[in-house]
């Protein structure tokens, strides 16, 4: 039985181009880039620099204002908490986030309030929109940092961030958005959003894991998060992960050269299953219905009184991976704090499916996915206690 991988919004494997080009710097290229005095450092160095310029480029970012970091969380926490702790000797010790943002915000925004910090968590609308007159109303005098994301991993979002930014700007505050899911999805253009910083991450693009960035405008100066030798400016020590930020900049140049082919392919597959999970009965679709106000690989939908576990587990037989809505990988059976959000109750948000595809996927792997889901819901329904036809 062939495997369907359809939950590339948790990770992508890397694409063979993107392999090949990073295998030379676990070997060949073995050197520190911060020993410069002999060739095989200096080859490092060049090979980091140039990386840095292609991510720039791909974001129309100056490599200046490119700070490469060990993944997205790592990106998210240094933005949230290094502009808090910079900002506090201001006076400026209140947040703004949203409800839906990852846990790498909502838990970093966690601990600030632990160390005295005050967090406005906005609310969202039903298909999990931020609205930026909400966050107007939001900013105080004291207000460090607004932290909105760009697209929602579970529901696929995508937040009107340039409004968003320029309501920021036009108050004075600070505005760092949580691209990790957008890039690579969607365009994304620095400049044009207006933003200050931004998070990414290599392995939602077939790069590979345990990379990303976080893009500074230059002249903000988030508290430096990682303390040793002088890698980034200074400003992000550690010996850099060569192999793995050539992974990202070239994984990241194939996913913006050919971005409008990638996301008509993938919104073809997406609306394939959506079309087919629309038309099942007793089913809510969750997210936004304005397809272009979607990620272009995104499905999620509720089938009630189909648990979604359950459902993750016969899918799984069919060598399906999907996802679920409830965070079951930390242990806990809470549903999903986005699902919560949008105002579906516990009952229905227990019952969630989350259907990412990627680039390696196919339209009959998208038909083999609908005709899983017309099996394996009626066996969990009728199992189910809650269920009456
Ligand atoms: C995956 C993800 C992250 C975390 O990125 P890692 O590189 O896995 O740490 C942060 N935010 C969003 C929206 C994500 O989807």
């Amino acid at each position: 039985m062939a495997t369907i991988y359809v939950d590339n919004a948790a990770t992508t494997p890397v694409s063979r181009e993107v392999l090949e080009a990073m295998t030379p710097y676990f070997s060949e290229v073995y050197g520190n880039p911060s020993s410069i005095f002999y060739s095989v450092g200096e080859q490092a160095r060049q090979a980091l620099d140039a990386a840095r310029e292609r991510t720039a480029r791909a974001l129309n970012a100056e490599p200046g204002e490119i700070y490469f970091t060990s993944c997205g969380t790592e990106a998210d926490n240094w933005a949230v908490k290094g502009t808090a702790r910079r900002m506090a000797a201001q006076g400026k010790k209140h947040l703004i986030t949203s409800s839906i943002e990852h846990h790498a915000i909502l838990h970093s925004m966690a601990a600030l309030e632990r160390e005295g910090f005050e967090v406005t968590y906005l609310p969202v609308d039903a298909e999990g929109f931020v609205r930026p007159e909400d966050v107007d109303a939001a900013i105080r005098p004291d207000t460090a940092l607004v932290s909105i994301m760009m697209a929602n991993n579970e529901i696929g979002t995508i937040e009107p961030i340039a409004e968003i930014a320029e309501v920021c700007r036009r108050r004075g505050v600070l505005f760092h958005t949580d691209a990790v899911q957008a890039v690579g999805a969607i365009p994304v253009d620095v400049k044009a959003l207006g933003v200050d910083m931004l998070s990414l991450s290599a392995h939602k693009f077939n790069g590979p894991k345990g990379v990303g960035v976080l893009y500074i405008r230059r002249g903000v100066n988030p508290v430096n998060f990682m303390d040793g030798g002088a890698q980034e400016k200074r400003r992000r020590a550690g010996t850099e992960n060569l192999a793995g930020i050539v992974g990202l900049s070239t994984a990241l140049e194939i996913a913006v050269n050919g971005l409008a082919e990638k996301s008509k392919r993938l919104s073809e597959l997406r609306d394939i299953v959506l079309d087919h999970v629309a038309a099942m009965p007793k089913v809510k679709i969750n997210g936004p219905l304005d397809r272009s106000k979607r990620l272009p690989n995104n499905v999620n939908a509720s089938f009630e009184a189909a648990e979604g576990e359950s459902l993750l587990l016969m899918l799984d037989m069919k060598g399906i991976c999907a996802s679920s809505g409830s965070a079951c990988a930390s242990g806990s059976l809470d549903p999903s704090h986005v699902l919560l959000a949008i105002g579906l109750p516990h009952e229905i948000a227990h019952c969630s499916l989350r259907i990412s595809f990627g680039v390696q996927n196919t339209v009959e792997e998208a038909r083999a996915v609908c005709a899983a889901l017309d099996e394996v819901v009626p066996k969990v329904r009728e199992r189910s206690p809650l269920w009456n036809e």
